[in-house]
């Protein structure tokens, strides 16, 4: 099920623009602020604010899922738990782990002569100062985290993909994207750029593979090996 060399090259020969999601293939973010602290500060800041979390808040553990509930269960709240989500990103990617054989994949994006964007449900701002501190700002044309303030804007939202497009002047079928989950895959396919699965734990290749991957694979050096 796992790509061979052959058939990654094959996918990337036409690339000139490499669409990359952030958590997973570049790094895994709450390695070292786990994703469940981070949901909880989010609820302790919502209840220090005087307010009731709502149905369902207390036991996800995913912050941006966390985000998406507050959003929808109380859209005036959006932009405050926006701005909290942001800054324990920011403060989470401190302390995040590089995803092995994810920064030589930009150098050698960039050394073959292809594009590389960002496109993550993430915050921009989160993003740009991972990069910035491992040295790594150069390597990336263009960085789009989820719109402030509007989680309609995260995958399987293909909008975020579009925007990166339109802005590098690339179309599609020049494009790939890298993704390690299904809602990667899916926005992929609504922007109509083929998507690398990368299955990164145990069984997400199937998941990925079922969502409409066009190849996966369990390594970001392999995919690295064939842009060098
Ligand atoms: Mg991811």
């Amino acid at each position: 099920m796992i790509a061979t060399p052959q058939q990654l090259a094959d996918v990337l020969r036409p690339v000139k623009h490499v669409l990359l999601d952030f958590d997973g293939p570049v790094c895994s973010v709450f390695a070292g602020l786990p994703a469940s602290e981070v949901a909880r500060r989010l609820r302790e800041g919502l209840l220090a604010g005087g307010e009731q979390a709502p149905a369902g808040a207390a036991e996800e553990n995913d912050p941006l899922a966390l985000f998406r509930l507050v959003a929808d269960a109380r859209p005036d709240l959006t932009a405050s738990t926006d701005a909290a989500l942001v800054a324990l990103e920011t403060e989470a990617v401190r302390v995040a782990r590089p995803t092995p054989g994810g920064e030589s994949l930009l150098r050698a994006a960039v050394r073959s002569g292809r594009l590389v964007s960002v496109v993550s449900n993430n915050a921009g701002a989160a993003i740009e100062a991972y990069l910035a501190e491992h040295g790594l700002s150069d390597y990336v044309t263009g960085v789009f985290g989820r719109a402030p303030g509007d989680p309609s804007s995260m995958k399987p939202n293909p909008r975020l993909l579009l925007e990166a497009m339109e802005a590098a002047g690339t179309r599609p079928e020049h494009c790939i994207f890298i993704g390690d989950a299904a809602r990667d895959v899916e926005a992929g396919k609504a922007a109509g750029v083929p998507t690398i699965g990368y299955a990164n734990k145990p069984g997400k290749d199937a998941k990925l593979a079922t969502a409409g991957a066009v190849v996966v694979v369990d390594s970001m050096q392999l995919v690295s090996d064939a842009l060098a």
